[in-house]
């Protein structure tokens, strides 16, 4: 059940939610409206909206135009206040040779792609799908030994980051901060990594919403928001 929109804590997942995948990390397009749509909805919610992504806030604040409260680096990276200061958690940055390696990967796969984060790294390989299976392969022999790191899965990316932050994480920290503290999180998301997001929220009495489920594709999530952002209330 959804919280009642005036006690919500809106928190949004950016890619495959709020955005539609492009065939590179960098070419999404931001479609116009977005952005005065999160604003209308962040005044709405007393300005209890939040982005959870796994992007950095610098990519974030550029796709937008605003800087957005906001989690970047799936939690590593936390903004509490419109425009505020970043926080960043002490967190291990991966070895240079696991770098070194996911750019032989990378590079041995046309259309394959390396991001790196301040904590860790992404391959993506949407153009590349033979290598899906042997990136994961890779990947998992490198965090095998070192603890502090997690492989995981996300719409076809595969990436090395730190162990104990994760979009839940995030929601808790985010949620226990005015204006977000005292009401109820909603959690919109569309891969494995929001269901941390989810759990948190659900567990808080809120809620967490599955794009293609519920809304069919995040085209259906913006126009849902700004239906949400006109009334006042859920649609
Ligand atoms: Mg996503």
């Amino acid at each position: 059940m959804l919280p009642i929109f005036a006690r919500t804590a809106l928190l949004l997942d950016l890619d495959g939610t709020l955005l539609d995948f492009a065939p590179t990390p960098d070419s999404v397009v931001v479609p116009p409206g977005l952005t005065d749509t999160l604003r209308a909805l962040e005044t709405a919610l007393g300005g209890a909206l939040a982005i959870v992504t796994g992007r950095s806030l610098d990519v974030l604040d550029g796709f937008l135009g605003h800087k957005f409260v906001a989690a970047g680096e799936h939690g590593g990276a936390i903004r509490l206040t419109q425009g505020g200061p970043i926080m960043r958690l002490a967190l291990p940055v991966p070895p240079p040779s696991w770098l070194v390696q996911a750019e032989v990967l990378a590079d041995s796969y046309p259309g394959a792609l390396l991001e790196e984060k301040a904590r860790g790294f992404a391959l993506h390989y949407r153009q590349a799908p033979e290598a899906g299976t042997i990136f994961e392969g890779a990947l998992s022999l490198l965090v095998r030994d070192d603890p502090r790191f997690q492989l995981l899965a996300g719409a076809m990316v595969w990436e090395v980051r730190p162990v104990g932050v994760d979009k839940g994480s995030a929601v808790t920290t985010l949620m226990a901060a005015p204006p977000f503290l005292g009401r109820l999180p909603l959690f919109i998301g569309d891969d494995v990594t929001d269901e941390d997001g989810m759990r948190v929220a659900r567990e808080m009495g809120g809620e967490g919403l599955r794009v293609e489920p519920v809304f069919g594709s995040p085209e259906g999530v913006r126009i849902w928001l700004r239906q949400a952002a006109a009334k006042g209330e859920w649609p």
